[in-house]
């Protein structure tokens, strides 16, 4: 079984929502059954993402997450980043130095684990560090460190030509990353930012994950055109000029797709009488802190 739970589902400035990242888990037979799953995933961990995971860590079936009272990184195995805006990895600099300190033996209850592996283009690593974390995790002891001191980062080509295309959780499921339309420089995908494919291996079947992204109606429709479950981002007002979906292009795609969609990305209206339109036009607004099942 593969499970999807949003820490949260707001947008960059939303702030009755958390920020849009998610914590994937693969099951050998399910959470109803197993205490920890087998493997796990976060897709993108923002600001946000640390008090996100530790109001997680207190719903049920998510304790594995916690030891004492706090967070346990060292449960977390991999993290894949669609981009490089703080709402996608701005509490990375808490789970590359909190994990590091429990891997160290500061928290009783962690073996000795490797080291969570990262996942996004050679491009989004190499900034990454650079111009976003070694500021404040590049000494460490004493000593100068880099990006693999804490994380085993694994460059993936969305051509698949100088990497692999995907990875693999549970020997089953295979995520695909695909380039998204989010922010340009000069022309369509020039600024690296992602979303994934997930399929499994075993049913055929496809999850949607669209990461930060304009409105595409061809990249969704080659990527998730057949996807049982669609999570598609959403920007609820017309303004600012988007770098998002609008609800209203949303709304031009077949009921077909529709359907099988829930938007998440979205700003603090969403409550507002004139969303509701949302639960009816479309499979509704993804709801945070709680699992949805991928495949069974
Ligand atoms: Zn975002
Ligand atoms: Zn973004």
């Amino acid at each position: 079984m593969l499970t999807l739970a949003f820490l949260g589902v707001g947008s960059a400035f939303a702030k009755r929502n958390f920020h849009s990242n998610a914590l994937v888990e693969a099951w050998a037979t399910g959470p109803d059954q197993q205490d920890e799953p087998d493997d796990n995933l976060l897709i993108d961990f923002g600001s946000t993402g640390p008090l996100a995971l530790s109001q997680l860590t207190q719903r049920d079936g998510f304790g594995y997450l916690s030891h004492q009272g706090a967070i346990r990184y060292g449960a977390i195995r991999r993290v894949f980043l669609t981009h490089l805006h703080a709402d996608h990895i701005g509490g990375l600099e808490e789970l590359a130095l909190m994990g590091f300190q429990q891997r160290r033996g500061g928290c009783p209850a962690e073996e000795p684990s490797p080291r969570p592996m990262l996942f996004s283009s050679r491009e989004v690593l190499t900034d990454l560090w650079e111009h976003s974390l070694k500021g404040g995790l590049g000494v460490l002891d004493g000593r100068r460190t880099g990006l693999d001191d804490y994380f085993a980062p694994t460059a993936l080509d969305p051509g698949g030509t100088a990497a692999p295309d995907r990875f693999v959780l549970g020997n089953r499921y295979e995520f695909r990353l695909f380039p998204t339309d989010h922010i340009r420089l000069q022309r369509r995908f020039d600024w690296p930012s992602f979303g994934l494919v997930v399929r499994d291996r075993k049913s055929g079947e496809s999850a949607f994950y669209s990461g930060d992204t304009r409105f595409d109606r061809a990249n969704l429709e080659a990527n998730g055109g057949d996807a049982k479950i669609i999570f598609h981002e959403v920007q609820l007002d017309p303004e600012p000029p988007p770098v998002h979906t609008l609800l209203a292009e949303l709304l031009t795609l077949p009921d077909t797709l529709r359907r099988r969609m829930l938007l998440y990305h979205y700003s603090d209206r969403w409550d507002s009488p004139e969303f509701a339109k949302v639960s009816h036009e479309f499979g509704g607004f993804a709801r945070p802190q709680g699992r949805y099942v991928l495949f069974e």
